[in-house]
């Protein structure tokens, strides 16, 4: 008797990830920003499934979220650029707060494009071409872990790992869009000169230059946070909650409205978890997070 068709399956997790500081510059002549930023890739994470079909159209499934997503998005890039994989059903069961400054959907194409990839070949350089034209924070999520973003934050350097540290999300009851958030930062003048941002971004590289060395407090700075509380101002409430909690630091992450404890120190984890315990009956769904394990690579599922 032949053996029962198995359809084959990969899985791949898709972090979140936190902007440990970021500095504004001016706009480009594409409109977007320059931008200095350390991104990185947390426990909290996304998960994709990718099965492959016997014929038929690529199809995306992820409860929750209007389409287009951006895992179609990235599979329709692939497909243009002439990615010769098979039909496929990728199916995201989301964790990451949608909106939130996480980074969610943009961990997720990355995901996706790692998939695909895996399933059949792609030109490392087409992947980064087609993951930077689906957003500036895409790129930083194809190899998760710390770097530091430059460009719109499309131009990505891995750092090397930081000092133990980790973070208490809070996560706020609505999203916010990140194009508003940027437009309020312009309206009250927030980025900063070039010359400015070049100086930060050597700052940055000459300070995490070593394994294991910690963001410089002057460093951890989110230059959106001012405009995300302008916006938003229930955001100043969770900034001041996260400090009550001990944290190191408290930050918006991204362009918000999601707020973040961080914690460094090998105590940091236990700290974070604590804090999460103590503040969420204010902020359902709070939760402690470390750096995302490493590799994040794409496994096949039984
Ligand atoms: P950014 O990368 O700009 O920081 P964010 O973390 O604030 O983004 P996301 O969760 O990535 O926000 O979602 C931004 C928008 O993208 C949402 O409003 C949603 O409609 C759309 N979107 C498309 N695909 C996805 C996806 N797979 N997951 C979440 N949102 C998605």
């Amino acid at each position: 008797m032949p053996a029962a068709h198995q359809t084959r399956r990969l899985r791949a997790l898709a972090p979140a990830k936190v902007n440990l500081c970021l500095f504004l510059g001016p706009v480009r002549g594409d409109g977007r920003h320059e931008l200095v930023t350390v991104f990185e890739s947390l426990s909290l994470a996304d998960s994709l499934e990718l099965s492959v079909l016997d014929h038929g159209d690529d199809r995306v499934v992820c409860p929750g979220v209007p389409e287009p997503n951006l895992v179609s998005r990235a599979l329709a890039g692939l497909r243009a650029a002439g990615w010769a994989g098979p039909p496929v059903a990728i199916e995201v069961f989301k964790r990451t707060p949608v909106a939130a400054g996480m980074g969610g959907g943009s961990a997720d194409a990355a995901a996706a494009l790692r998939l695909a990839a895996a399933l059949a070949p792609v030109p490392p350089p087409v992947v980064t071409e087609i993951a930077a034209s689906l957003g500036a924070d895409v790129p930083a999520q194809l190899r998760p872990g710390p770097s530091l973003g430059t460009g719109a934050g499309e131009v990505v350097e891995p750092l090397e790992p930081l000092a133990p540290h980790a973070l208490v999300i809070l996560p706020a009851p609505a999203g916010l869009a990140t194009a508003e958030v940027y437009r309020e930062a312009d309206r009250l003048g927030l980025p900063r000169p070039a010359e400015e941002l070049a100086r930060l971004r050597r700052a940055l590289a000459a300070a995490l230059a070593h394994p294991g060395a910690a963001l410089p407090d002057e460093l951890v700075v989110n230059d959106l946070a001012a405009a995300a509380v302008s916006l938003r101002p229930a955001i100043a409430r969770a900034l001041a909650d996260a400090r009550t909690t001990g944290a190191d630091h408290a930050i918006v992450s991204g362009s918000g409205p999601t707020v973040a404890g961080l914690f460094w120190g090998e105590e940091a984890t236990a700290r974070a978890a604590a804090a999460a315990g103590a503040l969420s009956g204010r902020y359902p769904g709070a939760c402690a997070v470390v750096p995302a394990a490493e590799p994040t690579g794409t496994v096949e599922a039984a």
